[in-house]
């Protein structure tokens, strides 16, 4: 009996190591349904999560906690924008591989639905528009291969994003002006505060449709455009990644390139939902998600 429990033990221990071993051996591929069901639904079982809200300072708290889980160095970058508290949030890993590229993303949802006929002065959901491209950057926390970086990569979580043109006294608590809200706040301040200027900046933002469509954006660096949607096309996602010049934005890949930074601004603009109650998480799929993911993993394990 004594003798049993000891190789029970043992065996028990013996699996326990070939576990790890495995674990911390197997490659990982970006898996968009993990991405979806873990990474984009805990943030949208948290509510509406504008900047300063307290919805929106858990959505900083759990990014957090899951770039800890995935061993990725975290730093936050806190200040106060017209009254508003804003928290940016950054992953780091790969030090010392090489140039910084940093993959962006905004985490902040709006806190008017002003394209919803129905319900203007309701908050967005944002399950496309703020969760999506946040479920793609933890799952690549989770997933990429650090041993093949030839950078150092900051995954940059922006608070923010998401007031522009609404006002003042909708976004703050009194005492509040009614001048509108920029674009892009968290990540004006962070482009601001750069203490080395980066290779590359990609920001990803509402890539999650499940009927995905990503055009050129005309404000993004043209070259690195062409090499990511080449690495899409080559992974068979031609029909969603479509190599032509479309919508032209105004987002947080903005003050990076007013900065002379190469940055591009993945997004799917063709999204009927985009402001409005409707930007729900049933509108979102896991191979939408699993498709940028994939492109931007390749492109960072094989450079
Ligand atoms: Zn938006």
């Amino acid at each position: 009996m004594r003798i049993l429990r000891v190789s029970f033990f043992v065996c028990v221990f013996c699996l326990l190591l070939a576990g790890v071993a495995c674990a911390s051996s197997a490659p990982k591929t970006f898996d968009g349904a993990h991405a979806y069901q873990t990474y984009l639904i805990a943030q949208m079982n948290l509510g509406a999560r504008p900047a300063g809200s307290a919805a929106g300072r858990a959505t900083g708290d759990y990014i957090l906690a899951q770039l800890k889980d995935a061993q990725w160095k975290t730093e936050t970058q806190e200040f106060t924008f017209r009254n508003v508290p804003v928290r940016n949030v950054v992953g780091k890993n790969g030090e010392g591989r090489g140039p910084v590229i940093i993959l962006g993303a905004h985490y902040d949802t709006r806190p008017r639905a002003d394209q919803d006929k129905a319900n203007p002065t309701a908050p967005v959901p944002g399950a496309n528009d703020g969760a999506s491209g946040v479920a793609v950057l933890l799952e690549l926390a989770r997933t990429l291969d650090v041993s093949k970086l030839k950078n150092e990569v900051w995954l940059a979580f922006f608070d923010a994003e998401d007031n522009g043109d609404l006002s003042g006294c909708v976004v703050a608590p009194p005492p509040c002006d009614n001048a509108p809200w920029h674009w892009s706040v968290g990540a004006e301040y962070f482009a601001a505060k750069l203490p080395v200027k980066p290779e590359f900046v990609v920001v990803v933002d509402m890539i999650g449709d499940a009927d995905q469509n990503i055009y050129y954006e005309r404000n993004s660096d043209p070259q690195l455009q062409q090499q990511l949607w080449e690495i899409a096309a080559r992974l068979g996602f031609g029909k969603q990644f479509i190599a032509q010049p479309k919508w032209s934005m105004s987002d947080d890949h903005t003050p990076f390139l007013q900065r002379g930074i190469r940055a591009i601004d993945i997004i799917d603009f063709d999204y009927p939902y985009w402001h409005t109650t409707q930007d729900t998480a049933d509108k979102v799929s896991g191979d939408s998600l699993e498709r940028v993911g994939k492109v931007l993993q390749t492109w960072l394990e094989n450079r």
